[in-house]
């Protein structure tokens, strides 16, 4: 069953087995949050849980030992509940509900623990959790979001401009029309770029240099950020084959990384 990177379907002595070779484990984080008009509820988790479930055969093909738990089906998503069907958790909660997760995993030996995102609003929330999970709980953990590892490639593949990729966007409407191309309705996908100060991230790709915090509804009758309008499942299939690649490639070299000791980090 080594071959299976679901960790769902092992075994509790299969994953003592595992444990014995030191393996990483991944924990996707998604949301619950409308994704305008063309696209479902379900997009940030669906998209965590297939790259990351992808990467880490990838990875394991390669030779690296990992597994993957169940996504996290919802996040930090406040700014999405002016659209029906939304679910969100507040921020301690949902920090307590993954960093819990990740505390399980570790105790039963677990040394390396890869928190991948699939929603931008969670961002903040989990590169703090891994702050949080070492100096209090002495956990080394890593996060990302599984297109950070594809920013460059991600440059290269857009037709859009900037404003085209941030919401049920050019880039996500072409991954689900790869993945779960029956849940898109491309009849009703229509572009809707932020119209706000540059200082103000109005793209993935072209982060504002500000933080500041509003609201879906104000910034999108629509509930799209992008151009979802250029996307195909041709380039989403490539796309993804690149985000596969890319994250594979980090899961092989984040089994590498030196952990050290465990010390008492607990201030
Ligand atoms: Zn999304």
């Amino acid at each position: 069953m080594s071959e299976n990177v679901k960790l769902a379907e092992h075994t509790w002595p299969e994953v003592e087995a595992l444990l014995k070779r030191d393996p990483v484990a991944v924990i996707p984080v998604g949301a619950f949050e409308q994704h305008g008009h063309h696209l479902p509820l379900m997009v940030d988790a669906h998209m965590a849980g297939t790259v990351c479930e992808a990467a880490a055969r990838k990875a394991q093909g390669d030779g690296t030992d990992i597994v993957v738990t169940p996504t996290v089906w919802t996040g930090y998503s406040p700014h999405h509940m002016g659209f029906p069907g939304s679910v969100t958790l507040d921020d301690d909660t949902f920090s307590a509900v993954v960093g819990h997760v990740a505390r399980s995993l570790a105790r039963h030996g677990f040394r390396r623990i890869a928190i991948i995102n699939g929603h931008g609003g969670n961002m903040n929330l989990i590169k703090n959790l891994t702050q949080t999970l070492f100096y209090e709980h002495g956990i080394r953990a890593a996060a990302a979001s599984y297109w950070d590892f594809a920013l460059a490639d991600l440059a290269a593949w857009r037709q859009s401009e900037t404003g085209g990729i941030m919401h049920a966007c050019e880039m996500e409407t072409a991954l689900m029309l790869a993945t779960r191309p029956d849940l898109v309705r491309m009849d009703e996908a229509a572009d809707q770029l932020l119209d706000r100060s540059t200082y103000f991230g109005a793209d993935l790709l072209a982060g504002g240099s500000v933080a500041s915090a509003a609201t879906f509804r104000e910034l999108s009758p629509s509930g799209v950020i992008g151009a979802p309008t250029l996307a195909t499942g041709e380039r989403g299939e490539a796309l993804l084959e690149t985000m596969v690649a890319r994250l594979a490639t980090f899961f092989a070299d984040f089994a590498t990384w030196p952990l050290g000791e465990k010390e008492e980090t607990r201030t």
